[in-house]
């Protein structure tokens, strides 16, 4: 008997539910990827990530070769290439891992619809999250959770499936069923520093347990010093398992603060799974197509480029250009600089990301985007998330080092003025050779006036009548 497992999100062989199920009640299994063309050429493409997931294609083929297999690359729709791969491999079950997006899932619908008119199945496991299937958490009274810290200490008490180790030996895949080869998808960003792949993945996993994740507590925020794992890019293709992860975190205060950050992983993908709707529409209600907002391609280009006046946004959105990744804190500076100082579409920003973030996912960039924007789940009152510019970088990359790496305008700019450089005289800007106006801009907007009319935005869009 013949399975095929259709790899998407989850490109590894450790601890990977759908190949473990395949092979469990198989005696023959073909691992395929099917390129489609929405990735490509669709609304949310990505050239960055495009080329990031060719090199964990890669690295995927050569693990499945190091074992007796090989991968079978098909391009075009999932809804003929699967159902056509599987009547050739004469296939009576198809394994693929759970995801959350509507895309995903209509896809996965119309893919099970036409197999089961071969008699076939589409047997969908886990293997995205750490726990079983987020979506399936609920409340005490049973509705599904919009608020995180609930969320959190439910998740906390689910029960885990055991880890599995990588298969030592795979059967070969029979010479008939013909790959394809894979094209180049695109350039990795001028300085990126992730290469993809399970081996990779797994190497950073195990740099970051030998030591710095008992740090990660007290230098998650810093920018100049940056604290973070890193290992997104890997999680969002699934070279790395997140339950495995979870599994290998210590029990101390750096590991469990490390594991939180994956619950809101878990949270926003079950957000989107409950609420579909939140890729196009703010979640609250009381917002929805409500805000009236700024539609301002020139301040928008300026937050593109890195070119606002404000050194940590612009460092934030240069390193974004420069590498297709930005630490934490940075994204939620320049979110709340965009909707909230600049008054722009969250929309805007949400997609802006998804095109340059190697790990860009609908899920969790949609949650964020919506929480930075004060409309998502775990509301609070826009005030509480409108962050400052100047004192976040004082506070977050207190020598500059961040802001120095990304915005060489500013590199001999004492620190005193690092923050605020429109503040220098200009006997001291023509000193340091920065002379603001000339050789980095004045501040687009004023973030004290921005503050108080991003406040009326969201209060007029309150007092709408309907
Ligand atoms: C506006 C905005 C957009 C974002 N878009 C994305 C996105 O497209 N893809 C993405 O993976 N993350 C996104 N994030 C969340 C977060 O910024 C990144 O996950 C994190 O910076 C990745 O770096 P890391 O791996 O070093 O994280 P770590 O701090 O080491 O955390 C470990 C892992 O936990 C998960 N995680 C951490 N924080 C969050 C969070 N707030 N929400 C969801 N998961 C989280 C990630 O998988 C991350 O790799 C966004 C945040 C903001 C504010």
């Amino acid at each position: 008997m013949t399975a095929i497992v259709w790899f998407r999100r989850d490109l590894r062989l450790h601890d990977n539910p759908a190949l473990q199920a395949a092979l469990d009640s198989h005696e023959e299994v073909v691992p395929l990827f099917c390129l489609d063309e929405r990735l490509l050429h669709g609304r949310r493409r990505s050239e960055a990530r495009m080329a990031f997931m060719r090199t964990c294609l890669v690295a995927l083929d050569e693990q499945l070769r190091a074992r007796g297999s090989r991968l079978i690359l098909r391009s075009g729709r999932p809804e003929r290439v699967i159902p056509a791969v599987a009547a050739e491999a004469g296939a009576t079950e198809v394994f693929a891992a759970r995801d959350v997006s509507p895309f995903a899932r209509a896809r996965d619908r119309r893919v099970a619809d036409l197999l089961s008119r071969q008699w076939l199945e589409l047997v969908l496991t886990a293997g995205l999250f750490v726990v079983e299937d987020p979506a399936a958490l609920r409340t005490g009274s049973g509705h599904p959770y919009a608020v995180f810290t609930p969320f959190h200490r439910s998740w906390l008490t689910q029960p885990r499936r055991a880890v599995t180790p990588a298969p030592t030996e795979l059967p070969a895949v029979p010479l008939e069923i013909e790959s394809e080869q894979l094209p180049p998808l695109g350039e990795l960003p001028p300085s990126c520093r992730w290469t993809g792949g399970e081996p990779t993945a797994r190497r950073a996993m195990a740099l970051l347990l030998e030591g710095p994740v008992e740090r990660y507590e007290e230098l998650h925020d810093a920018l100049s010093d940056p604290g973070t794992s890193e290992l997104s890019p890997h999680l969002h293709f699934g070279t790395l398992s997140p339950r495995e992860l979870e599994l290998r975190l210590p029990l101390t205060p750096g590991g469990q603060a490390l594991r939180r950050q994956l619950c809101w992983r878990d949270f926003y993908a079950q957000v989107l799974a409950h609420n579909p709707g939140n890729v196009h529409a703010e979640h609250q209600p009381r917002y929805r197509r409500r805000i009236v907002w700024e539609k301002s391609l020139e301040l928008f280009g300026a937050w593109r480029e890195g070119i606002t006046g404000y050194p940590l946004v612009d460092a934030g959105m240069r390193e974004l250009l420069a590498t297709g990744w930005m630490h934490n804190r940075a994204r939620m500076v320049v979110g709340s600089f965009l909707v909230k100082d600049l008054g722009i579409d969250w929309r805007w920003g949400e997609q802006w990301f998804m095109r340059m973030l190697i790990d860009g996912d609908v899920a969790s960039n949609n949650g964020n985007w919506q929480w930075i924007a004060s409309v998502g789940v775990d509301p609070q009152p826009p005030a509480r998330r409108i962050f400052n510019p100047v004192l976040q970088q004082q506070r977050f990359d207190p020598d500059g080092r961040y802001v120095r790496s990304y915005v060489p305008e500013l590199q001999h700019v004492p620190s005193a003025h690092l923050a605020e450089p429109w503040k220098m005289t200009p006997e001291l800007q023509r000193v340091v050779g920065c002379v603001i106006g000339r050789d980095y801009p004045a501040p687009i907007v004023d973030h004290a006036l921005a503050r108080r009319e991003a406040l009326a935005r969201y209060a007029a869009a309150l007092n709408l009548k309907d």
